[in-house]
């Protein structure tokens, strides 16, 4: 479509990018009389990096003192529990562990006990005894660890979901399927093109994770680039859950990794990883059997009873590290009121809370008048979750709804009317409902309840099978109809 064809739109401010970074400081925006929106480039928010990381709300010990990471993240840590008692989101207060296997080690250990003290961090030193009553499944040869008991487990999806939702609902326009494919500034005012819409915006709010250095870019800012770090996770069956508690650290052995973790997800799942690789490419997101070997070899030096056979699935995230080696959250120094929150790799998913709540100052320093919206109401209504209920509850529940006496995905124990209710939240394809509810997430990894989701999918939306999809166009699931095979000879 050329240009002039376009639909033109004008707001205060613009933000691209939908993943954690983007729908907190949306919700932060939205608690202020403003015309804020924010364009997503995929069918849901929350589907770049914000979507494959190690969900670890992390304690603030492993930063370097001086960096924007140091500075965010314990803030970040502690506004946690408010945060997803408000929008009610899973999030666990399961602490975190800094193993030392040997003498050595213990010397780095001591080292961010310290480093927490001074910053404020609740640590605890702990004698191999305590560590082995703490975390009897540990290797034995452990020395000691340090103890950071507000370290954390949140699901990152579910968190940029009920930002994005929470915001929507206060007011912020939301588009998806709208990337952001030029952009440009004429004196005050910056532009930003998608493919079928035109936007004039006030100040820019770049939070595009990977692509953040493209979008700098396509305003003639060159100040950062964007190095990509892919790191690979498995997951393991929900038997393990227990085995172990706090989500336990390696003492690093490289500034760019905080190493290999087994990590107690916030639904009770075990995970291992993260590798971290550099890499050529933005959106190599494939696994490989080398970093298997890896992760398993590495995670079973701090558990060895860890069971390659209960592994279900694996998944690769890429960080968007800057060449800074630090985030990058600071006005274009080329164009005025285009403000980047980039370069956010690890801890950003900590540190996105409190970077959204810098953001309103930020703006008000540059110019906008920010005044607060009387009526923002920072909770959102609270979702069913029929697996946790008792007995009578679910009973009563089904009374009230028939359909959650309908039960879809039985590993994961969840019913039609919980998916219903993700779709009327926003979700519109098979992974937008999985990471909303579970339903697709357990052991048989949707297949038995694929069909039945996106039946409801497919009438709910009022859409035909041919266009539910997996994650937006091109993920189709349902190519031809039987009766259009039967017509090509096919069968
Ligand atoms: C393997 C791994 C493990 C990690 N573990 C942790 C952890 O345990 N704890 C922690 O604190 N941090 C962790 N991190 C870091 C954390 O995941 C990131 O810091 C965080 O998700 C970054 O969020 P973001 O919003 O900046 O980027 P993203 O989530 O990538 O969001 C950017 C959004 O911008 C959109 N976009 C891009 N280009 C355009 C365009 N042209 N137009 C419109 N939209 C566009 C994308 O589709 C995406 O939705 C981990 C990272 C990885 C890779």
């Amino acid at each position: 479509m050329e240009r002039e064809a376009k639909t033109k739109k004008r707001v205060q401010v613009a933000i691209v990018g939908g993943g954690i970074v983007g729908t907190l400081t949306a919700r932060e925006l939205a608690r202020y009389e403003l015309d804020v929106l924010l364009l997503e480039k995929e069918a849901e928010v929350g589907w770049g990096t914000t979507k494959a990381n190690s969900g670890i709300v992390h304690a603030g010990i492993h930063e370097e003192p001086g960096t924007l990471k140091a500075k965010y993240c314990f803030p970040g840590n502690q506004m946690y529990p408010k945060l997803c008692e408000e929008l009610d989101v899973s999030f666990r207060q399961n602490g975190i562990l800094v193993v030392a296997l040997s003498e050595e080690e213990m010397d780095t250990v001591r080292m961010y006990y310290q480093r927490g003290l001074k910053r404020g961090v609740p640590v605890r030193l702990l004698t191999r005894e305590e560590v082995l009553a703490q975390e009897p499944n540990l290797n034995p040869e452990v020395v000691g660890a340090v103890f950071a008991p507000e370290g954390g487990a949140v699901m990152p999806f579910e968190l940029a979901a009920a930002a994005m939702e929470n915001a929507v609902a206060n007011g912020v326009q939301l588009m998806v399927d709208s990337p952001v494919i030029n952009a440009w500034a004429e004196g005050e005012q910056k532009y930003l093109e998608t493919p079928t819409h035109v936007i004039e915006a006030d100040v820019v709010i770049n939070a595009a994770g990977l692509f953040a250095d493209d979008i700098a870019r396509m305003f003639g800012d060159d100040s950062f680039s964007i190095l990509p770090r892919k790191g690979e996770e498995y997951l393991f069956d929900a038997q393990l859950e227990g085995m172990v508690h706090s989500t336990l650290f390696p003492v690093p052995r490289s500034k760019t990794s905080k190493g290999i973790l087994v990590i107690p997800t916030a639904d009770g799942n075990l995970m291992i990883g993260p590798t971290s690789d550099d890499m050529p490419v933005k959106d190599d997101i494939g696994t490989t059997a080398e970093a298997f070997e890896r992760i398993f070899s590495e995670s079973r030096r701090m558990v060895p009873g860890l069971d390659p056979r209960k592994i279900i699935t694996q998944f690769a995230g890429v960080r968007a590290a800057s060449d800074r080696g630090d985030f990058v959250i600071e006005f274009s120094p080329k164009v005025p009121g285009l403000l980047h929150l980039a370069g956010i790799e690890s801890p950003g998913l900590t540190a996105a809370p409190a970077i959204a709540a810098d953001v309103p100052k930020m703006l008000q320093e540059y110019g906008l008048n920010l005044v607060p919206k009387s009526g923002f109401e920072p909770r959102r209504e609270k979702v069913v979750r029929f697996r946790l209920l008792s007995r009578e509850e679910q009973d009563e529940l089904i009374r009230q709804n028939p359909a959650y006496g309908r039960m879809v995905c039985r590993c994961e124990t969840v019913t039609e009317a919980e998916i219903v209710d993700a779709i009327k939240r926003g979700a519109r394809t098979l992974d937008g409902v999985k990471f909303r509810t579970r339903a697709g997430a357990g052991r048989c990894q949707s297949g038995f309840c694929q069909p039945v989701i996106m039946s409801i999918l497919s009438r709910e939306l009022g859409i035909p099978m041919e266009q539910v999809s997996k994650r937006g166009a091109g993920t189709e699931q349902v190519n031809f109809k039987a009766k259009e095979l039967l017509g090509k000879g096919v069968c």
